[in-house]
């Protein structure tokens, strides 16, 4: 994310996806595959990090992954057998460019190029810190912080510097970080984010998703743990624990939403996770209709689950062009609104006369809601309800998944029933917080959290260093800090 106030409002934050290969032919071609695979964690702007023998070589640009690396006078000037790669989603705007990552910084033993996926809640505090002792920085990126503490450290070995720097950092960091003392993948250590390790032959792999090993045909190891540091290099693989144990936070929102449907996160498939809340919804909130219609795509595999436990028959009753973006990724709700209609549209025929019983993965703002269920009513449709496979989101996201803030968020204005009468369904339900842990198989124990859930429960797993006491009132923050 951005350093500008992380409450301010929407326009700044980024969600991110990394990928990474030690040892392989053309690193850089892999990278940009594997990016390709994790274009859904941000779609504004891409960019690839290589190391060779001559030193670093770098490529960024705005724009989708395809469009800047398929080109090979491009891949051909990132030569090296190490490379990572970035995607990042940021509002455009005339600074955006130095923003686009991997970031990086000639310092004093080398290079250092980093790619990072998360969000740093302390990232303002450090950085006026860092400015007053003469730090002089080139973006606005919470990440050129790490750069900065990595450079201004009293030790002597790069990863010694490096725990150094991340040992005064809060909030959520994948890491990928490419040094002459070889590629570095970090987690912290709540493991907020998601970051794989895999293999292809000789070549080892590091990415937001396993999606994006499959992509290139190379096989999952593990995750990268909690709190833990892989360093890859001539010397083979080397793990870490340099930083004080916590409890493991990862994001519920990864399964619910972020990742890909194909990917296993936390060692479950997010496909099997969305088909599970889609059941337990049908549980927990029933409801009599003719057919189950998910929004596409992020609702299918919950409206699958429900259609299963229900026993009301799956039907595609919205269209999706594929050849627009994610709604959420226009930066203007003028653009947004826009957006939904290009994005779907009812399959009329089916429609008419029926039931419906409508599957979203989540309301943010209520944009894709109102849009949806209106169209359901202008294709004939004799009762709309609305299921949400996820608790109402009522809080931002300070650890790297792009929300407004809190007062552009539907649930934090308004209960459901209001919600229902704002989207215009005959009827609204969500899935509960201790449902939607039923669903991931676990059983939900406020006293010991097992995940990070802040946008839907209030309870941030950090400190929120930099939002003020004002705005930590306003947003009715309740803070649990572990670390
Ligand atoms: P809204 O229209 O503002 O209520 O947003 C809800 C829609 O956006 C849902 O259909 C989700 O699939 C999608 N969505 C939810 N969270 C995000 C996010 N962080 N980034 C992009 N899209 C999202």
């Amino acid at each position: 994310m951005l350093t500008t106030n992380p409450f301010d409002d929407d326009k700044l934050r980024e969600e991110c996806g990394v990928f990474g290969i030690w040892n392989a032919d053309a690193a850089a071609s892999f990278v940009a595959l594997g990016l390709h695979a994790l274009q859904h964690r941000g779609q504004e702007a891409a960019g690839i990090s290589s190391m060779d023998a001559a030193g670093f070589h770098s490529h960024r640009a705005a724009g989708h992954v395809a469009g800047t690396f398929d080109k090979d006078e491009v891949i051909r000037a990132l030569p090296g057998r190490t490379a990572i790669g970035h995607v990042r989603y940021s509002t455009t705007g005339s600074s955006a460019m130095r923003n686009v990552q991997p970031l990086f910084a000639e310092l004093a033993d080398g290079g250092f190029a980093v790619a990072h996926n998360g969000n740093i809640s302390n990232a303002m505090k450090l950085r006026r810190t860092l400015n007053r002792r003469g730090s002089i920085f080139q973006s606005t990126s919470d990440t050129e912080v790490i750069i900065h503490l990595v450079a201004t450290s009293h030790h002597t070995q790069m990863l010694d510097r490096i725990v150094d720097a991340l040992n005064q950092v809060e909030g959520a960091y994948s890491l990928l970080m490419l040094t002459e003392a070889g590629l570095i993948a970090c987690r912290d250590p709540l493991g907020i984010r998601p970051l794989v390790m895999g293999r292809i032959g000789d070549s080892v792999i590091f990415a937001s998703e396993t999606v994006a090993l499959d992509v290139i045909g190379a096989h999952y190891e593990r995750d990268v743990g909690p709190g833990e540091m892989v360093l890859v290099n001539g010397d083979g693989v080397r793990s870490f624990r340099p930083f004080v144990s916590a409890s493991p936070r990862p994001c519920i929102f990864e399964h619910v939403y972020f990742s890909r449907p194909d990917s296993v996160v936390d060692g479950t498939s997010v496909y099997e996770s969305r088909k599970n809340i889609g059941a337990e919804l049908a549980r927990e909130s029933p409801v009599e209709a003719d057919i189950v219609v998910p929004v596409p795509d992020s609702g299918v595999p919950a409206a699958i689950g429900f259609s299963q436990a229900s026993g009301i028959p799956f039907e595609l009753g919205i269209i999706r062009s594929h050849y627009v973006g994610r709604t959420f990724i226009q930066p203007s709700q003028e653009v947004r609104h826009l957006g939904v209609k290009l994005k779907h549209n009812a399959n009329s025929a089916l429609i008419r006369g029926k039931k419906v019983v409508l599957i979203d993965d989540s309301i943010v703002r209520g944009t894709t809601s109102v849009k949806i269920v209106q169209m359901m009513r202008d294709a004939g449709a004799a009762e709309v309800h609305m299921r949400i496979a996820s608790p109402p989101t009522r809080h931002s996201c300070f650890y790297g998944v792009d929300t407004p803030e809190r007062a552009k968020l539907l649930a934090a204005q308004m209960d459901v029933a209001a919600m229902a009468k704002y989207i215009n369904a005959d009827s609204l339900a969500f899935i509960s917080i201790d449902g939607l842990y039923r669903a991931l198989g676990d059983s939900r124990n406020p006293a010991v959290p097992q995940r990070c859930d802040a946008c839907f429960t209030g309870d941030y797993p950090t400190r929120l260093t930099d939002l003020t006491d004002k705005e930590m009132a306003q947003s009715a923050l309740r803070v649990v800090a572990s670390r």
